[in-house]
Protein backbone atom coordinates (compact mmCIF):
# COMPACT_ATOMS: atom_id res chain seq x y z
CA UNK A 1 0.00 0.00 0.00
CA UNK A 2 1.60 3.15 -1.07
CA UNK A 3 1.98 6.02 1.96
CA UNK A 4 -0.47 7.81 0.14
CA UNK A 5 -2.99 5.33 0.71
CA UNK A 6 -2.02 4.97 4.11
CA UNK A 7 -2.19 8.62 5.08
CA UNK A 8 -5.58 9.14 3.12
CA UNK A 9 -6.85 6.43 4.75
CA UNK A 10 -5.66 7.74 8.31
CA UNK A 11 -7.56 11.02 7.35
CA UNK A 12 -10.62 10.43 6.46
CA UNK A 13 -11.21 7.73 8.48
CA UNK A 14 -9.07 7.40 11.27
CA UNK A 15 -7.75 4.21 10.67
CA UNK A 16 -5.12 3.12 12.97
CA UNK A 17 -1.65 1.96 12.88
CA UNK A 18 -2.76 -0.96 14.91
CA UNK A 19 -5.55 -1.84 11.90
CA UNK A 20 -2.43 -1.20 9.20
CA UNK A 21 -0.29 -3.39 11.00
CA UNK A 22 -3.02 -6.42 10.71
CA UNK A 23 -3.43 -5.25 7.56
CA UNK A 24 0.48 -5.74 6.03
CA UNK A 25 0.66 -9.23 7.98
CA UNK A 26 -2.52 -10.34 6.59
CA UNK A 27 -2.11 -9.54 2.92
CA UNK A 28 1.38 -11.28 3.21
CA UNK A 29 -0.66 -14.39 3.89
CA UNK A 30 -3.30 -14.17 1.69
CA UNK A 31 -1.65 -13.69 -1.77
CA UNK A 32 -1.12 -17.78 -2.16
CA UNK A 33 -4.29 -17.90 -2.15
CA UNK A 34 -5.26 -15.47 -4.26
CA UNK A 35 -3.35 -17.37 -7.08
CA UNK A 36 -5.78 -20.56 -6.80
CA UNK A 37 -8.59 -18.27 -7.59
CA UNK A 38 -6.98 -16.48 -10.26
CA UNK A 39 -6.84 -19.56 -12.23
CA UNK A 40 -10.19 -20.79 -11.50
CA UNK A 41 -11.78 -17.11 -12.64
CA UNK A 42 -9.52 -17.40 -15.84
CA UNK A 43 -11.11 -20.87 -16.85
CA UNK A 44 -14.46 -19.70 -15.85
CA UNK A 45 -13.84 -16.61 -18.17
CA UNK A 46 -13.27 -18.97 -20.84
CA UNK A 47 -16.82 -21.48 -19.93
CA UNK A 48 -18.36 -17.61 -20.24
CA UNK A 49 -16.97 -16.39 -23.29
CA UNK A 50 -16.79 -19.89 -25.39
CA UNK A 51 -20.51 -19.76 -24.38
CA UNK A 52 -21.45 -16.68 -25.94
CA UNK A 53 -19.80 -16.82 -29.43
CA UNK A 54 -21.38 -20.62 -29.64
CA UNK A 55 -24.70 -18.52 -29.15
CA UNK A 56 -23.39 -16.61 -31.51
CA UNK A 57 -24.62 -13.28 -29.21
CA UNK A 58 -25.06 -10.23 -31.44
CA UNK A 59 -26.61 -6.64 -30.62
CA UNK A 60 -29.91 -7.94 -31.57
CA UNK A 61 -29.87 -10.03 -28.32
CA UNK A 62 -30.38 -6.61 -26.78
CA UNK A 63 -33.18 -5.12 -27.82
CA UNK A 64 -36.63 -3.93 -25.93
CA UNK A 65 -39.65 -6.49 -26.17
CA UNK A 66 -43.29 -5.06 -24.32
CA UNK A 67 -46.49 -6.66 -24.09
CA UNK A 68 -46.77 -10.14 -23.85
CA UNK A 69 -42.97 -10.62 -24.69
CA UNK A 70 -43.16 -13.71 -27.02
CA UNK A 71 -40.54 -14.55 -29.08
CA UNK A 72 -38.24 -11.77 -27.39
CA UNK A 73 -34.64 -13.26 -28.49
CA UNK A 74 -32.53 -11.90 -26.06
CA UNK A 75 -34.15 -13.56 -23.34
CA UNK A 76 -34.42 -17.08 -25.49
CA UNK A 77 -30.92 -16.48 -26.00
CA UNK A 78 -29.79 -15.99 -22.42
CA UNK A 79 -31.57 -19.06 -20.98
CA UNK A 80 -29.36 -20.84 -24.01
CA UNK A 81 -26.19 -19.20 -22.60
CA UNK A 82 -26.79 -20.16 -19.17
CA UNK A 83 -27.66 -23.24 -20.00
CA UNK A 84 -24.38 -23.87 -21.79
CA UNK A 85 -22.08 -22.59 -18.47
CA UNK A 86 -24.27 -24.98 -16.35
CA UNK A 87 -24.02 -27.65 -18.74
CA UNK A 88 -27.50 -28.48 -18.29
CA UNK A 89 -30.26 -28.95 -20.71
CA UNK A 90 -32.38 -25.65 -20.00
CA UNK A 91 -32.73 -22.21 -17.91
CA UNK A 92 -34.84 -19.61 -17.16
CA UNK A 93 -33.12 -16.55 -16.50
CA UNK A 94 -35.89 -13.71 -15.71
CA UNK A 95 -35.48 -9.86 -14.42
CA UNK A 96 -39.65 -11.16 -13.46
CA UNK A 97 -38.00 -13.02 -10.26
CA UNK A 98 -37.64 -10.73 -7.44
CA UNK A 99 -34.81 -12.37 -5.50
CA UNK A 100 -33.21 -15.31 -5.30
CA UNK A 101 -36.14 -16.68 -2.75
CA UNK A 102 -38.56 -16.30 -5.47
CA UNK A 103 -36.57 -18.69 -7.83
CA UNK A 104 -36.10 -21.47 -5.36
CA UNK A 105 -39.74 -20.96 -4.23
CA UNK A 106 -41.04 -20.99 -7.99
CA UNK A 107 -38.62 -24.36 -8.34
CA UNK A 108 -40.31 -26.01 -5.22
CA UNK A 109 -43.79 -24.95 -6.09
CA UNK A 110 -43.25 -25.61 -9.66
CA UNK A 111 -42.33 -29.58 -8.94
CA UNK A 112 -44.14 -30.54 -6.01
CA UNK A 113 -47.76 -31.79 -5.70
CA UNK A 114 -49.63 -32.05 -2.64
CA UNK A 115 -48.34 -35.41 -0.50
CA UNK A 116 -45.35 -34.73 -1.78
CA UNK A 117 -42.34 -34.63 0.69
CA UNK A 118 -39.53 -31.93 0.64
CA UNK A 119 -36.84 -33.15 2.23
CA UNK A 120 -33.71 -30.51 3.82
CA UNK A 121 -30.33 -32.34 4.15
CA UNK A 122 -28.64 -29.35 5.09
CA UNK A 123 -30.15 -28.30 8.15
CA UNK A 124 -32.77 -25.80 8.42
CA UNK A 125 -32.71 -23.87 5.08
CA UNK A 126 -32.16 -20.07 4.26
CA UNK A 127 -33.96 -17.67 6.36
CA UNK A 128 -36.56 -16.73 3.50
CA UNK A 129 -37.53 -20.37 2.68
CA UNK A 130 -39.26 -20.74 5.76
CA UNK A 131 -42.72 -19.11 4.69
CA UNK A 132 -42.61 -21.06 1.29
CA UNK A 133 -42.12 -24.49 2.92
CA UNK A 134 -44.25 -23.32 5.99
CA UNK A 135 -42.35 -23.67 8.83
CA UNK A 136 -42.02 -19.92 9.84
CA UNK A 137 -44.56 -17.66 12.00
CA UNK A 138 -46.84 -16.88 8.89
CA UNK A 139 -49.87 -18.29 8.53
CA UNK A 140 -52.67 -18.65 5.64
CA UNK A 141 -49.81 -17.19 2.67
CA UNK A 142 -50.02 -20.12 0.77
CA UNK A 143 -46.90 -21.89 1.54
CA UNK A 144 -46.28 -25.55 0.36
CA UNK A 145 -47.49 -26.44 3.61
CA UNK A 146 -50.61 -25.39 3.03
CA UNK A 147 -51.02 -27.21 -0.33
CA UNK A 148 -50.20 -30.56 1.72
CA UNK A 149 -46.47 -30.86 0.64
CA UNK A 150 -44.84 -32.25 3.93
CA UNK A 151 -41.44 -30.82 5.17
CA UNK A 152 -38.93 -33.10 6.59
CA UNK A 153 -35.18 -31.93 7.57
CA UNK A 154 -31.96 -33.52 8.43
CA UNK A 155 -29.27 -31.80 10.19
CA UNK A 156 -25.89 -32.01 9.56
CA UNK A 157 -22.95 -33.49 11.56
CA UNK A 158 -21.24 -32.08 14.12
CA UNK A 159 -18.48 -31.88 11.58
CA UNK A 160 -20.71 -29.99 9.12
CA UNK A 161 -21.75 -32.85 7.14
CA UNK A 162 -24.18 -34.43 5.51
CA UNK A 163 -25.41 -37.03 7.52
CA UNK A 164 -25.30 -39.89 4.81
CA UNK A 165 -27.08 -42.46 6.86
CA UNK A 166 -29.86 -40.22 7.76
CA UNK A 167 -30.46 -39.76 4.09
CA UNK A 168 -30.16 -43.96 3.04
CA UNK A 169 -32.72 -44.18 5.72
CA UNK A 170 -35.53 -41.66 4.84
CA UNK A 171 -35.38 -42.13 1.55
CA UNK A 172 -35.83 -46.06 2.03
CA UNK A 173 -38.43 -45.33 4.14
CA UNK A 174 -40.67 -42.53 3.21
CA UNK A 175 -41.73 -43.43 -0.75
CA UNK A 176 -42.80 -39.24 -0.81
CA UNK A 177 -39.77 -37.67 -0.85
CA UNK A 178 -39.87 -35.77 -4.34
CA UNK A 179 -37.22 -32.89 -4.03
CA UNK A 180 -34.05 -33.62 -1.63
CA UNK A 181 -33.15 -29.90 -1.17
CA UNK A 182 -29.17 -29.59 -0.94
CA UNK A 183 -27.72 -25.34 -0.01
CA UNK A 184 -24.45 -25.14 -1.37
CA UNK A 185 -24.15 -21.95 0.59
CA UNK A 186 -23.58 -21.21 5.12
CA UNK A 187 -26.77 -18.75 4.59
CA UNK A 188 -26.77 -17.38 7.92
CA UNK A 189 -25.51 -20.33 9.46
CA UNK A 190 -21.87 -21.17 10.87
CA UNK A 191 -21.52 -23.82 8.73
CA UNK A 192 -18.74 -24.50 5.40
CA UNK A 193 -20.20 -23.94 2.14
CA UNK A 194 -20.65 -27.32 0.37
CA UNK A 195 -17.80 -27.79 -2.42
CA UNK A 196 -18.98 -28.82 -5.72
CA UNK A 197 -17.00 -32.25 -5.18
CA UNK A 198 -19.04 -32.63 -1.86
CA UNK A 199 -22.27 -31.93 -3.60
CA UNK A 200 -21.08 -34.74 -6.10
CA UNK A 201 -20.75 -37.62 -3.77
CA UNK A 202 -23.91 -36.53 -1.74
CA UNK A 203 -25.93 -36.62 -5.26
CA UNK A 204 -24.49 -40.02 -6.80
CA UNK A 205 -24.96 -41.47 -3.12
CA UNK A 206 -28.65 -40.54 -3.13
CA UNK A 207 -28.82 -41.63 -6.91
CA UNK A 208 -27.46 -44.63 -6.38
CA UNK A 209 -30.59 -45.17 -3.96
CA UNK A 210 -33.35 -44.25 -6.38
CA UNK A 211 -33.66 -42.10 -8.68
CA UNK A 212 -36.78 -41.04 -8.51
CA UNK A 213 -36.11 -38.02 -6.62
CA UNK A 214 -34.99 -34.52 -7.68
CA UNK A 215 -31.54 -33.38 -6.37
CA UNK A 216 -32.30 -29.39 -5.84
CA UNK A 217 -29.25 -26.80 -5.02
CA UNK A 218 -29.87 -23.75 -3.59
CA UNK A 219 -26.71 -22.45 -5.39
CA UNK A 220 -27.26 -18.65 -4.37
CA UNK A 221 -23.69 -17.06 -3.82
CA UNK A 222 -21.78 -19.85 -5.40
CA UNK A 223 -21.07 -19.39 -9.13
CA UNK A 224 -17.94 -19.20 -10.54
CA UNK A 225 -16.06 -20.15 -7.34
CA UNK A 226 -15.24 -23.32 -8.60
CA UNK A 227 -14.06 -24.94 -12.35
CA UNK A 228 -17.85 -26.80 -11.84
CA UNK A 229 -21.19 -25.96 -10.74
CA UNK A 230 -23.46 -28.26 -9.18
CA UNK A 231 -25.49 -28.85 -12.28
CA UNK A 232 -21.96 -30.70 -13.71
CA UNK A 233 -21.78 -33.28 -11.03
CA UNK A 234 -25.80 -34.55 -11.16
CA UNK A 235 -27.94 -32.10 -9.57
CA UNK A 236 -31.65 -32.24 -11.83
CA UNK A 237 -32.12 -28.63 -10.81
CA UNK A 238 -30.85 -25.40 -9.22
CA UNK A 239 -31.29 -22.12 -8.51
CA UNK A 240 -30.26 -18.62 -7.78
CA UNK A 241 -30.04 -14.81 -7.58
CA UNK A 242 -28.95 -12.33 -10.50
CA UNK A 243 -28.44 -9.59 -7.60
CA UNK A 244 -25.33 -12.10 -6.45
CA UNK A 245 -22.53 -13.72 -8.00
CA UNK A 246 -23.79 -14.41 -11.67
CA UNK A 247 -24.94 -11.17 -12.45
CA UNK A 248 -21.72 -9.32 -11.87
CA UNK A 249 -22.91 -6.47 -10.30
CA UNK A 250 -24.50 -5.36 -13.34
CA UNK A 251 -27.62 -7.02 -13.55
CA UNK A 252 -30.57 -4.81 -12.00
CA UNK A 253 -32.72 -7.84 -10.75
CA UNK A 254 -33.66 -11.14 -11.28
CA UNK A 255 -33.10 -15.16 -10.65
CA UNK A 256 -32.25 -18.13 -12.74
CA UNK A 257 -33.18 -21.95 -12.50
CA UNK A 258 -31.47 -24.44 -14.26
CA UNK A 259 -31.42 -28.40 -14.91
CA UNK A 260 -33.31 -30.56 -16.72
CA UNK A 261 -35.32 -29.68 -18.91
CA UNK A 262 -38.88 -31.19 -17.72
CA UNK A 263 -37.92 -29.65 -13.99
CA UNK A 264 -37.35 -25.90 -15.36
CA UNK A 265 -40.28 -26.00 -17.38
CA UNK A 266 -42.43 -26.96 -14.48
CA UNK A 267 -40.53 -24.27 -12.72
CA UNK A 268 -41.55 -21.75 -15.55
CA UNK A 269 -45.36 -22.15 -14.44
CA UNK A 270 -44.91 -21.15 -11.32
CA UNK A 271 -42.79 -18.22 -12.82
CA UNK A 272 -45.89 -16.77 -14.51
CA UNK A 273 -48.92 -19.48 -15.00
CA UNK A 274 -49.83 -23.10 -15.79
CA UNK A 275 -49.84 -23.14 -19.97
CA UNK A 276 -47.92 -19.83 -20.22
CA UNK A 277 -44.42 -20.70 -18.63
CA UNK A 278 -41.55 -19.01 -19.72
CA UNK A 279 -42.71 -18.37 -23.32
CA UNK A 280 -44.08 -14.64 -22.41
CA UNK A 281 -42.54 -11.85 -20.17
CA UNK A 282 -41.18 -8.89 -21.88
CA UNK A 283 -38.00 -7.36 -20.70
CA UNK A 284 -38.00 -3.75 -20.55
CA UNK A 285 -34.42 -3.43 -22.35
CA UNK A 286 -32.98 -5.02 -19.51
CA UNK A 287 -31.21 -7.92 -21.54
CA UNK A 288 -28.04 -6.34 -22.56
CA UNK A 289 -27.79 -6.03 -18.91
CA UNK A 290 -28.08 -9.50 -18.08
CA UNK A 291 -25.62 -10.37 -20.58
CA UNK A 292 -22.73 -7.96 -19.65
CA UNK A 293 -23.60 -8.87 -16.09
CA UNK A 294 -22.77 -12.40 -16.96
CA UNK A 295 -19.55 -11.95 -18.95
CA UNK A 296 -18.02 -10.01 -15.96
CA UNK A 297 -19.31 -12.62 -12.89
CA UNK A 298 -15.98 -15.08 -13.30
CA UNK A 299 -14.00 -11.83 -12.86
CA UNK A 300 -16.40 -9.67 -10.00
CA UNK A 301 -16.54 -13.36 -8.10
CA UNK A 302 -13.20 -13.50 -7.31
CA UNK A 303 -12.67 -9.71 -6.25
CA UNK A 304 -15.40 -11.01 -3.62
CA UNK A 305 -13.70 -14.06 -2.56
CA UNK A 306 -10.55 -12.28 -2.68
CA UNK A 307 -12.04 -9.31 -0.35
CA UNK A 308 -13.76 -12.33 1.70
CA UNK A 309 -10.11 -14.44 2.30
CA UNK A 310 -8.49 -10.69 2.95
CA UNK A 311 -11.30 -10.43 5.87
CA UNK A 312 -11.18 -13.71 7.07
CA UNK A 313 -6.54 -13.19 8.13
CA UNK A 314 -7.76 -9.80 9.01
CA UNK A 315 -10.46 -10.72 11.61
CA UNK A 316 -8.90 -13.93 13.20
CA UNK A 317 -5.55 -12.29 13.90
CA UNK A 318 -7.90 -9.02 15.23
CA UNK A 319 -8.86 -11.87 17.46
CA UNK A 320 -12.06 -12.84 16.07
CA UNK A 321 -13.00 -16.43 15.57
CA UNK A 322 -13.87 -16.80 11.53
CA UNK A 323 -15.56 -19.30 8.94
CA UNK A 324 -13.70 -20.37 6.46
CA UNK A 325 -10.16 -19.59 7.90
CA UNK A 326 -8.30 -17.91 5.15
CA UNK A 327 -6.60 -21.11 4.14
CA UNK A 328 -9.91 -23.28 3.39
CA UNK A 329 -11.18 -24.02 0.38
CA UNK A 330 -14.26 -21.72 -0.51
CA UNK A 331 -17.28 -22.56 -2.09
CA UNK A 332 -19.29 -19.24 -1.42
CA UNK A 333 -18.39 -15.70 -1.10
CA UNK A 334 -19.39 -15.57 2.30
CA UNK A 335 -17.23 -14.82 5.21
CA UNK A 336 -18.35 -15.28 8.76
CA UNK A 337 -17.67 -13.44 11.71
CA UNK A 338 -18.11 -14.80 15.12
CA UNK A 339 -18.11 -11.44 17.63
CA UNK A 340 -19.67 -13.21 20.41
CA UNK A 341 -20.87 -9.48 21.19
CA UNK A 342 -23.68 -7.36 19.74
CA UNK A 343 -22.11 -4.15 19.51
CA UNK A 344 -18.93 -5.22 17.83
CA UNK A 345 -21.11 -6.64 15.21
CA UNK A 346 -23.23 -3.56 15.03
CA UNK A 347 -20.05 -1.50 15.07
CA UNK A 348 -18.39 -3.38 12.05
CA UNK A 349 -21.81 -3.34 9.82
CA UNK A 350 -21.78 0.31 10.32
CA UNK A 351 -17.98 0.31 9.54
CA UNK A 352 -18.87 -1.51 5.95
CA UNK A 353 -21.73 1.46 5.80
CA UNK A 354 -19.15 4.19 6.20
CA UNK A 355 -17.18 2.96 3.26
CA UNK A 356 -19.52 2.17 0.90
CA UNK A 357 -19.83 4.30 -2.49
CA UNK A 358 -23.51 5.04 -2.22
CA UNK A 359 -25.23 5.95 1.06
CA UNK A 360 -22.20 6.21 2.88
CA UNK A 361 -23.78 8.76 4.77
CA UNK A 362 -26.23 6.97 6.76
CA UNK A 363 -26.16 4.59 10.16
CA UNK A 364 -27.34 1.47 8.89
CA UNK A 365 -29.62 -0.14 12.18
CA UNK A 366 -31.17 -3.65 12.77
CA UNK A 367 -35.09 -3.65 11.37
CA UNK A 368 -37.40 -6.38 10.88
CA UNK A 369 -37.00 -7.48 7.39
CA UNK A 370 -39.94 -9.68 5.25
CA UNK A 371 -39.34 -13.02 5.06
CA UNK A 372 -36.82 -13.27 8.70
CA UNK A 373 -37.71 -14.08 12.08
CA UNK A 374 -35.11 -12.14 13.90
CA UNK A 375 -34.15 -8.40 13.57
CA UNK A 376 -31.53 -8.30 10.66
CA UNK A 377 -29.06 -5.61 9.95
CA UNK A 378 -28.02 -4.64 7.11
CA UNK A 379 -24.78 -2.55 5.48
CA UNK A 380 -25.26 -2.51 2.16
CA UNK A 381 -24.17 0.55 0.25
CA UNK A 382 -24.78 -0.39 -3.03
CA UNK A 383 -25.79 0.71 -6.84
CA UNK A 384 -28.75 -1.84 -6.49
CA UNK A 385 -30.54 -2.23 -3.41
CA UNK A 386 -29.86 -4.84 -1.34
CA UNK A 387 -26.87 -6.45 -4.35
CA UNK A 388 -24.79 -8.50 -2.24
CA UNK A 389 -22.11 -9.01 -4.95
CA UNK A 390 -21.29 -5.78 -3.78
CA UNK A 391 -20.01 -5.53 -0.51
CA UNK A 392 -21.82 -6.05 2.35
CA UNK A 393 -22.07 -7.26 5.73
CA UNK A 394 -25.10 -8.23 7.36
CA UNK A 395 -26.14 -9.90 10.10
CA UNK A 396 -29.72 -11.96 11.96
CA UNK A 397 -29.60 -9.79 15.21
CA UNK A 398 -29.13 -13.23 17.65
CA UNK A 399 -26.49 -14.39 19.81
CA UNK A 400 -23.47 -15.69 19.09
CA UNK A 401 -23.71 -12.45 17.03
CA UNK A 402 -22.27 -13.22 13.80
CA UNK A 403 -21.75 -11.47 10.53
CA UNK A 404 -21.77 -12.13 7.18
CA UNK A 405 -19.56 -10.45 5.33
CA UNK A 406 -20.01 -10.71 1.36
CA UNK A 407 -18.68 -9.02 -1.91
CA UNK A 408 -17.10 -6.56 -3.44
CA UNK A 409 -17.55 -5.35 -7.16
CA UNK A 410 -13.27 -4.56 -6.69
CA UNK A 411 -11.20 -5.90 -4.37
CA UNK A 412 -9.26 -2.75 -3.61
CA UNK A 413 -12.81 -1.40 -1.96
CA UNK A 414 -13.52 -4.49 -0.05
CA UNK A 415 -10.02 -4.51 1.47
CA UNK A 416 -10.63 -0.43 2.20
CA UNK A 417 -14.43 -1.48 3.44
CA UNK A 418 -12.85 -4.16 5.74
CA UNK A 419 -10.37 -1.46 7.31
CA UNK A 420 -12.73 0.65 8.01
CA UNK A 421 -14.89 -2.02 9.84
CA UNK A 422 -12.29 -2.93 11.93
CA UNK A 423 -11.20 0.36 12.64
CA UNK A 424 -14.79 1.52 14.15
CA UNK A 425 -14.93 -2.07 16.23
CA UNK A 426 -11.85 -0.03 17.82
CA UNK A 427 -12.92 2.66 18.39
CA UNK A 428 -15.02 3.79 22.04
CA UNK A 429 -18.02 5.67 21.52
CA UNK A 430 -21.19 4.37 21.60
CA UNK A 431 -22.89 2.79 18.92
C1 LIG B 1 -29.38 -15.02 -0.79
C2 LIG B 1 -29.80 -16.39 -0.57
C3 LIG B 1 -31.07 -16.82 -0.90
C4 LIG B 1 -32.12 -15.93 -1.51
O1 LIG B 1 -32.16 -14.69 -0.94
P1 LIG B 1 -32.80 -13.45 -1.72
O2 LIG B 1 -32.51 -12.33 -0.80
O3 LIG B 1 -34.24 -13.76 -1.84
O4 LIG B 1 -32.14 -13.34 -3.03
C5 LIG B 1 -31.39 -18.14 -0.68
N1 LIG B 1 -30.49 -18.99 -0.18
C6 LIG B 1 -29.26 -18.61 0.13
C7 LIG B 1 -28.29 -19.62 0.67
C8 LIG B 1 -28.86 -17.30 -0.06
O5 LIG B 1 -27.62 -16.93 0.23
Amino acid sequence: MLNETKNKLKNMYNITDIVFDIYEKAIKDVESQFDVYDKIREFNQLKVLNAFQEERISDSHFTNSSGYGYGDIGRDALDRVYAKIFNCESALVRPHFVNGTHALGAALFGNLRPGDTLLSICGSPYDTLHSVIGIGDNKNIGSLREYNINYKQIDLTKEGKVNLEKVKEELEKDKTIKIIHIQRSTGYGWRRALLVSEIKDIISFIKHITNDVICFVDNCYGEFIDTMEPTDVGADLMAGSLIKNIGGGIAPTGGYIAGKEKYVTQSSYRLTIPGIGGECGSTFGVMRLLFQGLFFAPHVAIEAIKGAILCSRIMEIAGFEVLPNYKDKRSDIIQAIKFNDKEKLIKFCKGIQYGSPIDSFVECEPWDMPGYDDKVIMAAGAFIQGSSIELSADAPIRPPYIAYLQGGLTFDHAKIGILIALSNIFKNDSI
